[in-house]
């Protein structure tokens, strides 16, 4: 199981100490059983130390090489500085930056040639859910990346993570997700890809979301900022053990 905290742009020095002990020693206790991964604001990744035993990820990796791409931050600058892991496609990279479908699957190309993971980000609006449109635009966000990464898609993560859950407290139902990974995993053709979800995960219902049978791990938002909410959750990855 992976459990994979997401900071968005939050966090600072102080936050980044607090975590680094309990985590790694975490890691260390249920290294058998979770992958468990921090995912801060790209200005703190260079102050982890290099001994966490925890995977270090970004938030957004740029499509490009290392050049003239003022803001954006290299997969080559991301290995140097420790990281395993990528978000591609976040729904708020894709709400409030325009991302496309065609550049996530650039991006998550620049990654695998650094031999970053990609974690590929999915999910469709609570609109496009009422109107029956899920399907439709889980294939649109896929269809580049597949045609992209072919495959290399087996080594990437994608993580299912519905608009409206992200943030809102609101929570896919255990079946609601369960649904939607079945689906996932049966359109890629690909049994090894783990598949994550992310929507409002907390401690009171990671257990039912993990228990599920495609589900094997969460991209954790809000609760991943506090150090006991975040450690719940890794242990109930951990009981899963899949
Ligand atoms: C996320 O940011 O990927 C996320 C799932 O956020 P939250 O857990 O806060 O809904």
């Amino acid at each position: 199981m992976y459990v994979l905290g997401n900071w968005k742009m939050n966090g600072s020095p102080e936050l980044l100490e607090r975590f680094t002990g309990p985590l790694t020693a975490l890691q260390g206790e249920l290294s058998s059983q979770a992958h468990i991964g921090l995912i801060p604001p790209a200005g703190l990744l260079g102050k982890f130390p290099p001994n966490c035993e925890f995977m270090l990820g970004a938030q957004d990796v740029s499509e490009y090489e290392d050049g003239a791409d003022t803001g954006d931050t290299s997969a080559s600058l991301l290995k140097a500085l420790g990281c395993k892991l990528a978000l591609v496609g976040h729904s708020e990279r894709r709400q409030l930056f325009g991302e496309s479908s065609a550049r996530v699957a650039a991006k998550a190309s620049r990654a695998l040639k650094q031999k970053l993971t990609p974690v590929i980000c999915l999910g469709e609006t609570w609109e496009q859910r009422e109107a029956g449109d899920t399907w439709q635009v889980l294939t649109d966000q896929l269809a580049p990346v597949q045609q992209q990464l072919q495959g290399e898609l087996a080594r990437c993560i994608i993580a299912y993570e519905p608009v409206w859950a992200i943030g809102t407290g609101k929570t896919a139902s255990p079946e609601q997700a369960q649904e939607v990974h079945a689906w996932i995993r049966e359109k890629i053709g690909l049994h090894q890809v783990a598949l994550l979800y992310g929507g409002s995960v907390k401690p009171e219902n990671a257990d039912e979301l993990f228990a599920q049978k495609d589900i094997n791990g969460g991209l954790i938002g809000g609760a991943s900022l506090d150090i006991e909410s975040f450690e719940k959750i890794c242990r109930a990855g951990a009981r899963q053990n899949k």
